[in-house]
């Protein structure tokens, strides 16, 4: 356990309950996606700013799938805030676009929350896929839903990172000029 969780009191002197600040230290130590915004997990980080990040999914399902997720612990979409909500569709729209850059030619992308246990999410802090696809790639869709297996992952960042870089930082369109 943390020694900044130790030192929190374990029970609020009144309702005998856990308090809310050893909780919520609790939850975000516990959640994977917290360690990696805290820099204390690895991840094939994309992209980043004051409300937001975004990663290379572990398991893809295609080449460049990617996660983007809000900086601060929210288990689902209950406990996000709207404009969070909005950051979050922001850059998984930037994304989205990106990868239809030279570095992927994708020709669309499927953008998806998985929101609460009903509706199959399995990691507790709420994410956006951004998951590239193309024209005809039916069968390699299914077969990456089956084996989720991850290649070159250094490779498929610093693609996606140069393909985000070189969309128009205004409209998030294709940069012609550049
Ligand atoms: P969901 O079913 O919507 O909760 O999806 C969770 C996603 O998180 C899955 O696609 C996992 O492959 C992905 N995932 C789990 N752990 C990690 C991790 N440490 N780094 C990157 N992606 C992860
Ligand atoms: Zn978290």
């Amino acid at each position: 356990m943390p020694a900044s969780l130790k030192s929190l009191p374990s029970r609020t002197a009144d309702s005998g309950t856990d308090s809310p600040l050893r909780r919520r230290v609790r939850r975000v130590s516990d959640c994977v996606f917290c360690r990696i915004v805290a820099g204390a997990a690895p991840a094939h980080r994309v992209y980043e700013d004051d409300t937001v990040t975004a990663f290379l999914d572990i398991r893809p399902i295609t080449r460049g799938h990617t996660l983007v997720i809000p900086k601060r612990h929210a288990t689902d979409l209950s406990e996000l805030d709207a404009e969070t909500g909005v950051d979050l569709f922001r850059v998984g729209h930037r994304i989205a676009r990106a990868v239809q850059g030279p570095g992927f030619a994708a020709d669309g992308a499927n953008l998806l929350v998985n929101d609460g246990k009903a509706a199959f999410q399995t990691v507790a802090h709420v994410h956006l896929h951004v998951i590239p696809r193309s024209h005809g790639d039916k069968f390699r869709f299914a077969t990456g839903l089956v084996l989720r297996r991850s290649r070159e992952p250094e490779r498929v960042a610093a693609a996606l990172r140069a393909d985000l870089a070189a969309l128009d930082p205004r409209t998030g369109s294709a940069d012609d000029t550049a």
